[in-house]
């Protein structure tokens, strides 16, 4: 890790990314591309969270600094400090209030670091806008979120939302944009009036969003040619200026071994199925969500009556599946219990096909490596971005729920027949066909000229009045 105190690299950024991997990873691709700009950077963190951040960045010259994170919240047991250790999400708002507590020490750093050209820090670190503007900082929010899925929920009064509905899958057209249709279930509404009933909670939907609307701008891990319509709109009806910078993605290769023996065991099985001619079906639902015992049974039963090849990441808590499942497809699937580098599998070139959560992320991911998608959503942002994908670019096929909403018990016969159009089907092969197009244009966006390039740079120009 490099010295911030030489004068060589005058413009500084410190960048806070929010404590969960879906929110941590794309502020260290950024922190790449900064740094390749010959900028410092600077990333805070919490103890527990570091040594993920110094493995991924331990090629580079990036700072980073941890804050002690010892919450003692009700409703929060001791010692969590990443959202992917939260028993549930339920304790979500709970979390998010705690992270206030690390303010005083933030501040305190701030106080003896090198002039800041600008920071970036995640929506849900609300408090970081005051302690920017105590040090005159220009403060870039990051949500992790598209276009689409911002500018639907902005334009979709959250009132009807709540009230004005006879039911959760009611479809109501977003005025602006008059050929999507949402339902309630649509949306995560974690931090409703019930939950927050009764407790003081500084972090709410409000706070976050005041935040950000008084924020110097928003950074969008998106890129103009995947979806104008809402980059012009966002920039045209809402506040503050985006800038879009991504997909962060692509900022660095995935660390790729060529070597067989480095290879981890699931990558030399996608090599084999690669020679014996075989494309694969890669299933993995981020690092979040909870998936019922009941629903994993229904998953494991439709890739076995499938009969596709599939590599399945599953979290090590959901490792029951069925007795004798493994075993039962040892020939054409494998599950892992481990964490894998995801780009590495998606890029995969025996990887056709991808069941996703539709976490923003794993989105990019796979539109990156020209991979369609079959989305089964399941919290937070995910439904919209699954309408994104399969309604709007046109990269995907949805899953198939028992009752036909948007984040429904899937069934295996719904699961298997979805499978089957996705990897050898005729909608398969045209979402598949879309993936590679956009594909080819997320690449030209990074690339010198490119939209997310230039804008990039025309962000650090205005920040530290230095030609990129
Ligand atoms: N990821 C990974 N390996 C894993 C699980 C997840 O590399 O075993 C990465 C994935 O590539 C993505 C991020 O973790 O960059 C997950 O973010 P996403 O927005 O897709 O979902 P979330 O976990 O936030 O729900």
């Amino acid at each position: 890790m490099g010295s911030i105190s030489g004068d060589t690299q005058p413009h500084h950024v410190v960048l806070f990314p929010f404590m969960s991997k879906g929110h941590t990873i794309p502020l260290l691709h950024l922190a790449r591309l900064l740094l390749q700009r010959r900028l410092t950077v600077t990333i805070f963190t919490t103890p527990a969270n570091r040594p993920f951040i110094s493995e991924s960045l331990n090629d580079t010259t990036a700072f980073i600094l941890d804050l002690p994170f010892s919450h003692n919240v009700t409703d929060l047991p001791a010692g969590i400090e990443s959202t992917d250790k939260l028993p549930s999400m339920s304790m979500f708002p709970s979390f998010a209030n705690a992270t206030k507590l690390m303010q005083p020490d933030f501040e305190r750093a701030l106080q003896n670091l090198p002039r800041v050209n600008f920071m970036v820090s995640d929506g849900f670190l609300w408090w970081t806008l005051e302690s920017a503007s105590k040090f005159n900082i220009p403060r870039f929010v990051f949500y992790g979120m598209c276009y689409y899925s911002c500018c639907v929920s902005r334009a979709v009064a959250i009132d009807r939302l709540l009230f004005g509905l006879q039911s959760n899958d009611e479809l109501i057209t977003v005025p602006p944009f008059p050929w999507i249709k949402v339902t309630r279930n649509d949306f995560e509404l974690p931090i409703s009036e019930g939950q927050l009933k009764g407790r003081k909670f500084e972090f709410t939907k409000e706070t976050v969003i005041a935040a950000s609307l008084n924020s110097y701008g928003i950074i969008f891990n998106s890129f103009y040619e995947l979806e104008p319509l809402f980059d012009d709109y966002w920039n045209r009806e809402c506040t503050p200026k985006a800038w879009s910078v991504g997909p962060l993605c692509l900022a660095e290769p995935p660390k790729g071994r060529t070597e067989p023996h480095n290879k981890p065991k699931w990558v030399q099985w996608l090599d084999k199925k690669l020679d014996q001619g075989s494309s694969v079906l890669y299933v993995a639902f981020g690092s979040q969500a909870e998936i019922s015992p009941a629903q994993l049974k229904e998953i494991a039963t439709g890739l076995e009556e499938s009969k596709v090849n599939f590599l399945w990441v599953i979290r090590k808590c959901e490792s029951e599946i069925s007795d004798g499942f493994e075993e039962r497809v040892k020939d054409r699937g494998i599950v892992v219990r481990e964490w894998v580098d995801q780009r590495e599998i998606l890029m995969h070139e025996s990887v056709q096909g991808f069941i996703s959560h539709c976490g923003w992320n794993s989105v990019l991911e796979s539109i990156c490596a020209g991979v369609p998608i079959l989305a089964w959503p399941m919290m937070a942002d995910q439904p919209l971005n699954a309408r994104m994908v399969v309604e709007e670019i046109k990269v995907g096929l949805r899953v198939e729920t028992c009752d036909g909403s948007v984040r429904g018990f899937v069934k295996w016969e719904g699961l298997e027949k979805m499978v089957k159009e996705l990897m050898e089907g005729k909608k398969g092969k045209e979402v598949r066909k879309k993936s590679k197009e956009l594909a080819e244009m997320a690449k030209k966006a990074i690339e010198e000229g490119g939209s997310s390039k230039c804008t990039l740079d025309l962000l650090i120009n205005e920040t530290c009045g230095k030609k990129t």
